[in-house]
């Protein structure tokens, strides 16, 4: 009986046992969706046209994730309080337009940050852009040897080809403010004429992607351009400028060649100002052929330097 009794036991123990492993199973099963679900969202908000993000989730969540994806970006949180990163090949965004911060009472102020100074890192960056023709060359260029860029677009570029901008998003590259249109006369009158040029031009992309950038560059750089009001008005729209230490010249007015830019790359990364921080100046908008056609060379040449290939943050270093 005791027999039986201890049978019967160990067979209500096995169909138990059964049980328990199968909840296990849904149990994993049901992790392992969500866990893709996530990745799925984290890809939404970084590397496509971003749907309205929840309001209950936490950005600073959302941007924990997308550094340990190890790709796509990170979202600057409300606070602006996780932009000390520690990978430079990761792009920052925010999810507010200036407008919308100020609405919901959230600061704008770029706080003060510690550059990276880590290992040898190059910058490339494309100004004028997106068009149609040489900016995707380039992202083919760049895919086809594994590394990331930046690209200061104007708005006005951005609206005549917001599929161009879209890519470039999606394909981890990182974005930065050139202006509306590139009119100095318009833009440097004054802080405030530059900054609502900007807020224009970042509406415009915030349009298109759901998110804005948080560097930029002023259009032919901010020497004799910028007095010394532009820099406190630029940090309290949280913004960080970055001209740059090397120029491929790809747009002097003598109509240099590829051959020009590739020995004025491999020249000016030699220097000791480049040596750990090389940001370079090329142009990827219309009539940049010559540029499509030095790249794959100048990438080759950086790769052989030791360089690797980062994405301009609030957090890289100044050219100078
Ligand atoms: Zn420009």
């Amino acid at each position: 009986m005791r027999i039986m009794e201890s049978r019967a036991q160990m067979r209500k123990e096995k169909t138990m046992d059964r049980i328990g492993g199968a909840t296990g199973l849904v149990r994993r099963l049901m992790l392992g969706s969500i866990v893709l679900l996530a990745s799925i969202s984290l890809l939404a908000g970084c590397g496509r046209q971003q749907a309205e993000s929840p309001e209950s989730s936490s950005s600073a969540d959302v941007a924990e994730s997308s550094s340990r994806a190890g790709s796509s970006c990170v979202i600057v949180d409300d606070a602006f309080s996780n932009l000390q990163m520690t990978d430079p090949t990761i792009p920052v965004y925010d999810k507010y337009t200036l407008s919308e911060r100020r609405a919901k009472g959230l600061t704008t102020t770029m706080p003060d940050l510690t550059p990276y100074k880590e290992g040898k890192v190059v910058y490339l960056t494309f100004d004028d852009g997106p068009d149609e023709k040489n900016t995707p060359a380039i992202l083919d260029i760049l895919k086809e040897n594994g590394v990331q860029a930046t690209f200061y677009v104007t708005g006005q570029h951005a609206e005549l080809h917001p599929d161009v901008l879209q890519r470039i998003y999606a394909e981890h590259h990182a974005i930065g403010n050139h202006s509306y249109d590139h009119d100095y006369k318009k833009l440097y009158v004054s802080p405030e004429t530059f900054l609502s040029e900007m807020e224009r031009t970042d509406e415009i992309i915030h349009g298109i992607l759901g998110v804005r950038p948080l560097i930029l560059r002023a259009p032919g750089g901010v020497i004799g351009h910028f007095t010394k009001a532009y820099d406190p008005a630029l940090k309290a729209s949280g913004y960080v400028e970055h001209d740059w230490n090397v120029s491929s010249a790809d747009a002097a007015p003598n109509h240099p060649v590829a051959q020009d830019f590739i020995d004025n790359i491999d020249s000016q990364t030699d220097k000791p100002v480049a040596a750990h921080a090389a940001i370079i100046l090329m142009h990827c908008s219309e009539g940049h052929e010559e540029t499509v056609k030095a790249l794959p060379e100048i990438i080759r040449i950086l790769k052989a330097k030791g360089y690797t290939f980062g994405v301009i943050t609030p957090m890289t270093p100044q050219p100078w």
